[in-house]
């Protein structure tokens, strides 16, 4: 028997399609008068619609996030913010707009409503991962959960497969870090269950029909449940590596925890087998690492660190600043292991 501790802690989720002409009625809800609106060239059609529907709410709009969350553009958007007095964020895209919007809610502490395009799950997480001088630091606060979620299947439809296929895996490994982690118990383990079979269900599905609602739902339901579990356990030694080569190497977020990830299931499989056979029944595969690399060279998303032009020769410096500190992981993190399961990645090896 594993002792466990759960607590719930609370986003609001609108779900649907068409949802986003709810935006306006969410914003109203959090007691919002002035918004900061936060967008991007690539969604400005969806942008200038919240907008309009917005109205005389919209106080301003700034389009410059970037990966990782760099400090000076959070800085930039602060004096947006703070120069047009706006009391509320929207924010329309990925991962990266949700962060600056969270940057933004620590250290204004502006209730935040978010309307996600990708399978990032930072929607539904208290944490922040901000990059200064090359080095990307994570930390977590209530302020930084943001108050509404507002998902709109129909923002996905036409997110390009290629990207579909490397965020999805990137909710698939908060789903499978999740189970492995010491804080799990039962119900983030059945949420991170139903995540794999969904996410791996819509991935195999996707290439068929990109604009099918279906196949989007269970994607984005998928990216929500395995976001829920990051906010909810610690994660381990795969996202230690993917924060340092994205923050440290300016590696592509999702690109890289789609490469990373069976290789660090295939690392910690030893130590934790039971765990690494409910995944696989999830999958409705007979091995978990193996079959996350089968599903992702299947749906052609990369395999390998090369592919992603990572240098052969920075695997050392790697493998030392992600075994610096010690952290959470259900294998002892070796140098060596590391090391040996870098090249592996390098190599694009499919797990034995
Ligand atoms: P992203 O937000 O940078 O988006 C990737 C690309 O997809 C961008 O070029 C964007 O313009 C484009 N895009 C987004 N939606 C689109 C759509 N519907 N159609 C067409 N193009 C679209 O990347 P991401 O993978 O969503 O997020 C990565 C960032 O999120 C990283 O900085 C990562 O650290 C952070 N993250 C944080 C958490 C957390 O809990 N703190 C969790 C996951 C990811």
């Amino acid at each position: 028997m594993k002792p466990f501790v759960h607590e719930v802690r609370s986003t609001r989720v609108v779900f649907g399609s068409g949802t986003i002409s709810q935006v306006r009625a969410e914003v109203e809800r959090v007691g919002g008068n002035r918004v900061l609106l936060l967008a991007s060239k690539r969604l400005d059609d969806v942008a200038q619609r919240v907008g309009e529907s917005l109205g005389p709410l919209l106080a301003a709009r700034f389009d410059g996030a970037a990966m990782h969350t760099p400090v000076e553009v959070t800085e930039h958007a602060l004096g947006v913010l703070r120069s047009n007095s706006a009391d509320c964020v929207v924010a329309i895209g990925g991962g990266s707009t949700t962060g600056l919007s969270k940057a933004l809610a620590a250290r204004t502490n502006v209730p935040q409503v978010i309307v996600p395009t990708t399978y990032s799950g930072s929607e539904v997480t208290a944490v922040l991962g901000e990059t200064a001088e090359g080095r990307k630091t994570t930390r977590s606060a209530p302020e930084i959960r943001p108050e509404t979620v507002v998902y709109d299947v129909d923002l996905t439809l036409s997110l390009p497969v290629d990207l579909s296929v490397t965020s999805a895996v990137n909710a698939l490994a908060h789903a499978v870090e999740a189970l492995y982690s010491p804080q799990s118990e039962p119900v983030t383990d059945s949420i991170a269950l139903d995540a794999v079979a969904r996410i791996s269900r819509g991935l195999r599905a996707l290439a068929a029909d990109p604009s099918d609602v279906d196949t989007r739902a269970d994607l984005l339901i998928g990216a929500w449940l395995a976001g829920t579990c990051l906010g909810s356990v610690g994660m381990s030694l795969h996202h230690k590596i993917c924060h340092t080569l994205g923050g440290s190497f300016g590696l592509p977020h999702a690109e890289t925890h789609t490469v990373v990830l069976p290789h660090v299931m295939a690392y910690n499989a030893k130590a934790v087998p039971e765990v690494m056979e409910r995944i696989a029944g999830a999958l409705g595969v007979p091995d978990a690492p193996a079959g996350v690399f089968d599903l992702v060279e299947s749906v052609g998303g990369p395999t390998s660190l090369r592919q992603l032009d990572f240098p052969r020769e920075d695997l050392p410096l790697a493998v030392e600043l992600s075994t610096s500190r010690v952290y959470q992981n259900p294998r002892e993190v070796t140098g060596e292991g590391v090391a040996a399961l870098l090249s592996d990645a390098w190599h694009g090896k499919r797990p034995a």
